[in-house]
This record gives structure tokens, sequence and C-alpha cells, in this order.
């Protein structure tokens, strides 16, 4: 693949920066990638393991001449960093930030951006529980959606590229409005995130009763409710304080089916329970059917693992 961009800077070298370098490499992107981070720690670490071809001390210096600016810090923090590099953002740039909500970081960014630079929000679909500069790999993006928030009179040549390199990177594409977005994700993320916290806090109360038998068995299902929890607490508080109204019309419907299972539960409803898992099995095999999860046993994990 060609060149799409001659230099790229990441803001914030973590999860999502690290993989778009690994990614952007992988299939010759870009000419240049030069990141930067907030703590002297990470920059030392991005430095040692190569992880940009050039690290600076400051965002305004990264983006100096920058043809491609990425925001990839978490989105409490996007105000601030977009009117840090503001005056250095070269004419003609695209700034874009992979940030997980996205109407609150468009009204924390969009007032910062110069006449001349194009501002093309987005958000890959892609994610794990780790962070830090040395959480990153090639493979997050592929056969994962990204999804793009043009907003309006975007320039369809800025938004073209920034689709482009994020095919590049292995990944579907897809546009959306901001406010769809953030629905959507309040439906397949950000609710459930929230319900496994939740779930993980409550086994942690029983724990004093059940001592370790909670880890012991927690193969049950509990498990993936732990791995979902052990995600980034400054990107989730970030993610919940910012896409408030979506998240809180998803769990007062998820409230509600809860009470209703709880009382099929209490009265001895089994037909309602039946139809009500035959339901959400057939979504499970769309998600599979669409190629976003595997179908082999136990996720696919190694007998026992
Ligand atoms: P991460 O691994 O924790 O990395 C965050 C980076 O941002 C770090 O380099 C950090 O620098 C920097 N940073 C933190 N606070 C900052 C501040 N106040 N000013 C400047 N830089 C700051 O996070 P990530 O998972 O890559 O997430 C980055 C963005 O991607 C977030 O907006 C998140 O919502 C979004 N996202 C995450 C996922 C996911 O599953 N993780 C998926 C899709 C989108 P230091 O290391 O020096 O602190």
């Amino acid at each position: 693949m060609s060149v799409l961009y001659d230099r790229v800077a990441l803001i914030g070298l973590g999860l999502i920066a690290g993989s778009m370098a690994h990614a952007m490499r992988r299939a010759g992107l870009a000419g240049e990638i030069v990141g930067t981070a907030r703590s002297a720690e990470t920059r030392a670490i991005a430095e040692e393991i190569g992880l940009v071809d050039r690290v600076t001390e400051t965002a305004a210096e990264a983006v100096e001449g920058a043809d491609l600016i990425v925001l990839a810090v978490p989105v409490g923090a996007m105000a601030a960093v977009a009117e840090d590099i503001a005056p250095h953002l070269k004419p003609g740039a695209t700034i874009t930030d992979v940030g997980s909500v996205k109407a609150a970081v468009v009204d924390a960014v969009a007032p910062h951006v110069p006449d001349g630079v194009h501002f093309v929000p987005g958000h890959p679909l892609a994610g794990t529980e780790h962070s830090g500069p040395q959480s990153g790999f090639a493979e997050l993006f592929d056969h994962r959606w990204t999804i793009l928030v043009p907003l309006e009179g975007a320039d369809t040549d800025a938004v073209a590229r920034l689709r482009a390199l994020w095919e590049g990177m292995g990944a579907f594409v897809d546009e959306m409005d901001m406010d769809r977005h953030d629905l959507v994700l309040a439906v397949t993320s950000h609710a459930p995130h929230l319900i496994a916290y939740t779930m993980v806090g409550v086994a942690d109360d029983l724990r004093r009763v059940t001592d370790s038998e909670v880890v012991k068995y927690s193969a049950a299902g509990f498990r993936d409710f732990t791995r979902i929890a052990a995600s980034d607490p400054t990107m989730w508080r970030d993610v919940f304080l910012t896409n408030k109204e979506a998240t809180l019309e998803i769990l007062g419907r998820f409230t509600e089916e809860l009470f209703a299972l709880q009382r099929a539960i209490r009265t001895g409803d089994g037909d309602q329970l039946f139809d009500y898992f035959t339901r959400t099995r057939e979504i499970r095999r769309g998600i599979i059917e669409a190629g976003q999860d595997t179908d082999a046993p136990n996720f696919g994990r190694a007998k026992g693992g």
C-alpha cells in the first residue's frame, strides 16, 4: 500500500495510538510517525521500544508539519490537548481522534480547530483491557469496525483519505452522526461495561462470605465480566461522564428488563425465561455470522484456559 500521509502525529501513546503505529507500519501508510505522551516515563518507553520514528517532549512539537494528527488521549483530556496544539497545526492538515464518545469530543475539540484544518472525528471499535505504550499490536483493528463521524460540510477528500488509512490498518469503516454513535455505543459497549463493573463489585462484596470460591470457580461465566471490569479506570470514568444521557437511557431499559426477569424467576414463569433466552441466543448467532466473534467453545480459549 502507498503512503497516505507524509507525517502522522500521535498525541498519546497508549493502546490505541500504539496499535495504530504498528498497523500503519505494517502497511506502509505513513512517511514518518511522530508521537508524544503526557509523562516522561511513557515517552521513554516509546523511544526505547521504537514505537514511533520520533518522540517529542510536547504535543506542540509533535504536530509541527504533521499532515494527520490523532488525538489518542482519554476523552476528558481532549479539550486541553486541542487548545494546546491549535496554534501549531499546519494549514490543510487533518485532525482526528479515537475517543469512545463522540458528541462530547466534538464539543471539546471543534472550537479550537483553526480555519483550513479539517477535523474528522473517529472511533475504532476495537480494544483490550490493557493500556500503555507496550500494549498495542498491529492486528487490533483487523476486521473490526471504525466509525467516522464527519461534521456538516466536512472536506470529502480529508474524509476519504482518513477512511483509506483505517482500511489500510485492517478495519471496516462506516460513517454515522455523533448522536447515533453515542446511542449505539451506549448499548454495545458503555452499558455492558458498567454492568460488568457492577457484577465484579458485587462478587467482591460476596467474597467475604464465599472466600476464594469466586476466583476458583470463575470460569463459570464470571471470568468474562472480570476481563471487561479490568479496563482502564480513567478512560471509563470519562466515558460515563461524557456519554451520560445515552448511557442512562439504556440503563433505564436494562433495569426494566431485569425486573421483568426477576419477576419471571419469582413466579416460576419458565416460558418467559425460555423465550427470552431463545431471543438472545439469536443475537449471538448474528454476531458470529457477521464475523465479529468466534464460534469456538469457550471463546476459542485453550482447554481450561
Ligand atoms: P491508554 O493506553 O491509557 O493511553 C492513553 C494515552 O494518553 C497515554 O499515552 C497517556 O499518557 C495519554 N494521556 C492521558 N491523560 C492525558 C492528558 N491529560 N494529557 C495528555 N495526554 C494524556 O488509553 P487508550 O486505550 O489508548 O485510549 C485512548 C483513547 O482511545 C481514549 O479516548 C479511549 O476512549 C479511546 N478508545 C479506547 C479503546 C480501548 O478499548 N482501550 C477502544 C477504542 C477507543 P501517559 O501514559 O504519559 O499518562
